[in-house]
Order: structure tokens, then C-alpha cells, then sequence
């Protein structure tokens, strides 16, 4: 078949395809979390003691015994088998934003060449997977290949399911032989504690006496597209590099706002039922779903929890969002920018800190001005976003998300924090050196009878800042919609437990000064916003005029590619942050460095070597077909004495020989070797190698304009975006 018949058969295939037979959805009390080792479970399968044990570590972090840990291992086997599984796997997140499993069996032979199954607290406990595979940025030599993988008992143990079995997944660490993080587990759990060490602190000073644990919350919107697979399946660009390197914008995008918030399409509204039944087995709380503004484009949300549970979830429901597509005959893309010209996809990143005795230390409750615990974490986040923004622009880099942030439809790549026109308020009376009073939303009256009043928010929405303030928590919205939320995360704990440390002694300070309670917060965050108030803004993000002001007058850093923030994870301040929070060592944060930087430089890599060979070998001949067409048809009709009208052939000609060269370009950029740091090959991707990307996809792009659609070999953005 040729490429243009394939794109014909595609469009027949999902013209003419019989919807996917689906089970009934059960009642959400039938099916909630009936796959999940959770203390529900294990309250029933376990004797009191171990039960009071493990429940104390899940919800304090104390370690376990390994009596009891034999105990729940053989709970958690039987529990599993009955569900019908025969292999366990431990699942850990090394430093791709992937997941990792080693399946192994419950199975042993005894001596009389029997089978019974066996699982102890000590496999339960520890698994080895060979490690070498696994990207680990120079901390292992491959002949120290040993890693080991550590069950996390914080976050429940769940089953998967297939057509014909099933395997237990037990959530784990992962490190190397010499005990160096290896994953992003391990610095998730460092983060939580470092910043429950320090709001301790802080609380203390502020008179509270009774103190749980504080844990960071997290509830991640994530956006994806679905598109059909028989589309997906003629586009390799889809398939390996997960965007589409070449395409046309279709005459109809997004411009009629159409789309967002519209009529869920019945096929799509199928696959969310099913893929959220399966979430709700594994005991997630998927929330809310709707369309989202470009033409097959989605979202959904789960409700918030703690975050190391919320980052385990996260990366579950990305693995069922593409499995659960493909069964659809749907393929999910998680990129961040798959189309040109509308909209990419996000994954806004809800985060808050509490515990069970001082609630949401992130609600400022009707009277911020008030609420002084909320204003000193609050003051805290500003002081972060302020210091530690190249951290959190180095959190968000990668090759996907460079074609969002700073693109007029995602946050820019400045950091600056959005609070709302009543927190403000309250932060420039701070700075004055009194507090008043705050402004408050007022009744949202429409004048309808039959609409009921209610309470309008004391603050507007802002689209267009990468961190704000949503209420009850801040919204991290420039985070790409692949990425794992476990980087995001981590250095939002961490920079939380700095500000928190400096707050601490600060406070100190003007307390043991003699002032009262109040005067020593407000004299403490006064001096926070002297220096870290410039991050606060509320204004336009898109505006050129802030793009201006940020880095002229404020001093912000505006940092456009992910070449120029990775770098970040190499400067003093942030080495010194993790250090001394310890979070990760200067080693583990080094290998950081070098991991997200291979795969950037790998993720450039093949999406070049794609746009060449799809410019030679579908789009080349494309377009010498046509011209020869329309040589033989021009030579005829010259003969019939029609009068041909050359400016096509003409315009076809150019374009071809204008991508040509600039394949030939890119190549020539591919091939280039022998770079002086990993900095330097990361600039050349960034600067030499996408614009030269670019180059080619323009004259393609020209190209498919002109070419007679049958010919043309790879279905086009009006077909892949509309026709389900
Ligand atoms: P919106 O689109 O209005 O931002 P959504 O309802 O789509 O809101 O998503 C908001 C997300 O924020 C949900 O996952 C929600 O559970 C989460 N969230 C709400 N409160 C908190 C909180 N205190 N901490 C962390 N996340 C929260
Ligand atoms: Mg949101």
C-alpha cells in the first residue's frame, strides 16, 4: 500500500468501525479500590498487632520489624493469588518519567519437585533488579551493575490486571549498591521530610503544641490527546517521536473556542468511563473530565492526596491512559505540543501542605490578614518561587514542553508567582509594615430569583502565571503533561523547607527581641518580601511589556530552552539546597543533570533522524510524483492547445529543492561530534539542530499545500483532529 492509500484506509477503517464492546460500569461502591492492598484490607487480613504496626508506619514513616513484615508479606500473597495473580513485581521510577517492573513468581519447587508458592517479608521487603540498564548519569560504573529496589509501605500495593491473569505491584524505591538515589521516589519522601522538619520548627515557634506529621498534597490535571489509531498507525512521527514533525494547520482549528468544555464525543465518553472504572480499582479518585480546548484534546483530574501516593497514581493513570486507548483504537498522546498551532498539553501540578492537627497550612481562610501560620507559608512559597525559580524552570525542561512555555498559550518560561488581588493586598501591607484588613469577594448576585446568591472568590484566575495561588493551595501550571509530577514536587517541598528554615531563625530572632507574636511575623515577612517580593505578579504573563519588566526591572531570569535551564541542577545555590535539606547529595544531583540532559539530547536526536527520513522517503516522492503528473498532464494539454497555468509546478519545484537542502542541513547539524561539556551539546540541540527541524518542516509543510491530496502520503491535521 502506498502512503496516500494507507491515509485512504484509514479513513475508511474508522468510518466504518464497530464500536468496542465495553462491560457495564459497576456502582462506584462495587468497584472502589477492590484491587488495593490498603489498610481496609489489610485491617481484615492481618492479626491486630501487625495491623497496628504497619498502619503506624503508612501513616507515620516509622519503620516496620521483619516479623511483621513476613506477616504482611504472606497477607499480601494470598490476598494477590486470590485475585489471581501468580507473579509479583515491585514498580519503582527511575529517572525517565517511565516506570520500571521486574515480574518475579510467587513459585518455588520444593525437593519432591512439587510447586508452592512462597513470599517473605525479606522479598517483599527488598527486590535486586540488574540495575545497569537504567539511566543513572555516571553514579554507577556498569560493572557495578547492583541496584536495589525497596517496597515503599506508604503507598498500598495494588493488582494488575490482564486477559488471562494477574500480578502484584508493590510500590518501591530504587538505589544503588553504594545507597545513592537512583529514582524519584527517594527524594519525593526526602523532600516531604525535610519540609515536615522544618514547618515544625516554625509552628513550634508560633506557640502550636500539638503537631502531626505534615505532608505535602498533590491533585495533578493532566491534558492528552486521543486520535485514531489508524491515523496514528500512517504517522511513524506519532508513533516514535509522540508529535507530529510535519502537518499543515487544518482550515479549522481551534478559533471558534468550540471545543473546550464541549459535548463529550460518545466514543471518547466510552473510553473515560472505562479508563475510569479501572482507576477507581485501583483506588484512584479520578474527579472531573471534560474536553479541553483544541479539537481532541481531554482532561482529567483526580481529587488531591498525599503527594507520594498522588505521584504513584499519576504515573499509574498515564500507563492506563495508553492502554486503555489503544484498546479503544485510540492512540494517547501525553506530549506536550503533538500539534502545531493549537493548543499543547499541560499538567498543572495542585499542591498544598497540612496535617491533620493545623489543617491546610495553604487556607488562608476568610481573614488572611489574620491567619498568621498561613501567611508565613505563604511568605515561604513567594521567598521559593524568588530564589529557587531556575530550579523550578529546570524541573519543567524538557524537549517537549520547549515548544509550550513562552508559546502564547502556556505560562511563560518566566517563574513569578500569581497570589490574587486579596493576598496582594495583604503582602504590600506587609511590606508597608501593617496589616489591616482584607478585601473580600462579596455576594455574587446575578438578580435572578431562581439562581441562588453565593460567595464569589476574593481573587480572579490567572491563566497566564506558571505558579498561582488558587484558593486553598498553588497551581504549578507549566509543568508538561508527560512529565512524572515527582521533579515538580520535589523541589517545591525542598524550596518549601529552605524558606521554612530561614523563617524559622528569623522568627526566632524577633521574638527573642522582645516583639509580640504579631509584630515578630510581620517584622519576618517584611524582610522576606523586601528581597523576594519581585516574584510576585499578577498581571499579563503573555505581554511583552512583562517579559521586559521581569528581567530588566525585577531581575527575573527569563529562560527560553531547556539547554539553557537544565543547567540549573549545576548552580551553587541549588546544590547547596538539596544538600543541605538532604535531599540529594551533590552526586545524586549531579547524575540529575546528566540523565535529563542524555534524554533531551536523545529526544532531539529522534525526532531529526525522523523528519529526515520522512522528508526523503514519503514527502520527496510525494512530491516528484505530482510534478511528474503534472509535466506529462501539461505536455498533453499542450497539445489540446489549453493554456497550463505553470506557478504549481513551479512553487512544488522550489519547495522540494528547499527541503532537500535543508535536510541535507540537518544531517550535516546530526553528524556534528566532539562537544567541549554536556552544556555545549545541549545548546547545539537547542540551537542548531530544531531550527534546523524547523527548516525542513517548513518546506514540507509548503509542500502538502500544494500537492494533490491523493498523493499525499500521511493523513492530515483536519482528518487526524476530526474524524473519530
Ligand atoms: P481547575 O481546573 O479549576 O484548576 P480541577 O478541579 O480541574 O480545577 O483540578 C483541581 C485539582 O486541585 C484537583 O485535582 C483537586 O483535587 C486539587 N486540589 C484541591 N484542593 C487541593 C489542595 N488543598 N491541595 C492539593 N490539591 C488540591
Ligand atoms: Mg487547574
Amino acid at each position: 500500500m502506498t502512503g496516500s492509500e494507507s491515509r485512504a484506509q484509514a479513513i475508511y477503517q474508522i468510518t466504518n468501525r464497530t464500536p468496542i464492546e465495553t462491560e457495564k460500569t459497576e456502582p462506584l461502591s462495587k468497584i472502589w479500590a477492590t484491587d488495593v492492598f490498603n489498610l481496609d484490607t489489610m485491617e481484615e487480613a492481618l492479626a491486630k498487632n501487625a495491623f497496628k504496626a504497619v498502619k503506624k508506619t503508612v501513616q507515620t514513616g516509622k519503620p516496620l520489624d521483619a516479623a511483621t513484615a513476613d506477616i504482611i508479606a504472606a497477607a499480601m500473597k494470598d490476598w494477590a493469588m486470590a485475585k489471581g495473580a501468580k507473579f509479583f513485581s515491585h514498580i519503582f521510577f527511575p529517572l525517565t518519567n517511565a516506570t520500571a517492573e521486574k515480574h518475579d513468581g510467587f513459585i518455588i519447587s520444593n525437593t519432591d519437585g512439587g510447586a508452592i508458592t512462597e513470599f517473605t517479608g525479606s522479598l517483599l521487603i527488598k527486590g535486586e533488579p540488574d540495575g545497569s540498564s537504567f539511566p543513572n548519569g555516571s553514579i554507577r560504573a556498569t560493572n557495578a551493575a547492583r541496584g536495589y529496589t525497596a517496597w515503599d509501605p506508604t503507598s498500598p500495593a495494588y493488582v494488575i490486571h490482564t486477559d488471562n491473569g494477574a500480578t502484584l505491584m508493590i510500590p518501591s524505591v530504587f538505589m544503588s549498591w553504594t545507597g545513592e538515589a537512583l529514582d524519584k521516589k527517594i527524594p519525593l519522601l526526602r523532600s516531604n521530610d525535610a519540609m515536615n522538619n522544618a514547618a515544625q520548627k516554625v509552628l513550634s515557634l508560633m506557640g502550636e503544641t500539638d503537631i502531626a506529621t505534615l505532608n505535602s498534597s498533590c491533585g495533578a490535571e493532566q491534558e492528552y490527546f486521543l486520535i485514531d489509531s489508524n491515523f496514528a498507525n500512517a504517522r511513524p512521527d506519532l508513533l516514535l517521536a509522540g508529535r507530529t514533525l510535519f502537518g499543515a494547520p487544518s482550515a479549522k482549528g481551534q478559533e471558534f473556542d468550540d471545543h473546550y468544555f464541549g459535548a463529550i464525543p460518545a466514543r471518547v465518553q466510552v473510553f473515560m468511563q472505562d479508563f475510569e472504572d479501572q482507576l477507581y480499582r485501583l483506588g484512584i479518585p479520578a474527579k472531573t473530565h471534560h474536553n479541553e480546548v483544541a479539537p481532541g484534546q481531554f482532561e482529567i483530574a483526580p481529587y488531591f492526596e498525599n503527594a507520594n501516593v498522588a505521584a504513584d497514581h499519576q504515573q499509574q493513570m498515564m500507563t492506563l491512559l495508553k492502554s486503555t486507548a489503544k484498546r479503544h483504537g485510540f492512540l494517547c498522546l501525553l506530549h506536550e505540543k503533538p500539534f502545531a498551532g493549537i493548543n499543547g498539553s499541560g499538567k498543572h501540578v495542585n499542591w498544598s501542605v497540612g496535617n491533620s492537627t493545623q489543617g491546610n497550612l495553604l487556607d488562608p481562610g476568610k481573614t488572611p490578614h489574620e491567619n498568621l501560620n498561613f501567611l508565613l507559608f505563604c511568605g515561604a512559597v513567594i521567598r521559593g518561587v524568588h530564589k529557587y525559580g531556575p530550579l523550578l524552570r529546570a524541573v519543567i525542561a524538557s524537549a517537549g514542553n520547549d515548544h509550550r512555555l513562552g508559546a502564547n498559550e502556556a505560562p511563560p518560561a518566566i517563574l513569578s508567582v500569581y497570589l490574587g488581588e486579596q493576598l496582594e493586598k495583604v503582602f504590600a501591607d506587609i511590606q508597608t509594615g501593617q496589616i489591616t484588613s482584607s478585601i473580600s469577594g462579596g455576594k455574587m448576585d446575578l438578580g435572578l430569583d431562581q439562581i441562588l446568591n453565593f460567595e464569589r472568590d476574593p481573587g480572579d484566575r490567572n491563566r497566564t502565571s506558571p505558579f498561582a495561588f488558587t484558593g486553598n493551595r498553588f497551581e504549578f501550571r507549566a509543568v508538561g503533561s508527560q512529565a512524572s509530577v515527582h521533579g515538580p514536587l520535589i523541589a517545591m517541598n525542598t524550596m518549601l523547607a529552605d524558606s521554612l528554615e530561614w523563617i524559622a531563625t528569623d522568627l526566632e530572632k524577633q521574638l527573642s527581641s522582645g516583639k509580640d507574636q504579631t509584630a515578630a511575623v510581620i517584622a519576618t515577612l517584611k524582610s522576606l518580601m523586601d528581597d523576594h517580593g519581585q516574584a510576585v505578579f499578577g498581571g499579563d504573563g503573555y505581554s511583552e511589556e512583562w517579559h521586559r519588566a521581569a528581567v530588566e526591572d525585577r531581575g527575573l531570569k527569563n529562560i527560553p530552552t531547556t539547554a539553557d535551564a537544565l543547567p540549573a541542577y549545576r548552580s551553587p545555590e541549588v546544590i547547596e539546597l538539596f544538600e543541605s535539606t538532604g535531599v540529594l547529595s551533590p552526586t545524586e544531583l549531579n547524575s540529575r543533570f546528566e540523565v535529563y540532559s542524555e534524554q533531551y539530547v536523545l529526544a532531539i536526536d529522534v525526532e531529526a533522524k525522523l523528519t529526515i527520513d520522512l522528508a526523503k522517503t514519503a514527502i520527496y516522492p510525494a512530491a516528484i510524483r505530482y510534478l511528474s503528473d503534472l509535466s506529462m498532464t501539461n505536455t498533453g494539454m499542450a497539445e489540446l492547445g489549453i493554456d497550463m497555468d505553470n506557478s504549481v509546478a513551479v512553487k512544488v519545484a522550489q519547495e522540494t529543492n528547499a527541503m532537500m537542502a535543508a535536510v541535507a542541513a540537518l544531517t550535516a547539524a546530526l553528524e556534528t561530534e566532539g562537544f567541549s561539556s554536556t552544556e555545549d551539546h545541549l545548546q547545539h540541540c537547542a540551537n542548531n539542530i530544531c531550527p534546523a527541524m524547523l527548516e525542513v518542516r517548513s518546506h514540507a509543510d509548503a509542500l502538502e499545500a500544494e500537492v494533490a491530496d491523493e498523493l499525499w502520503p500521511l493523513p492530515k491535521y483536519q482528518e487526524m483532529l476530526f474524524i473519530k
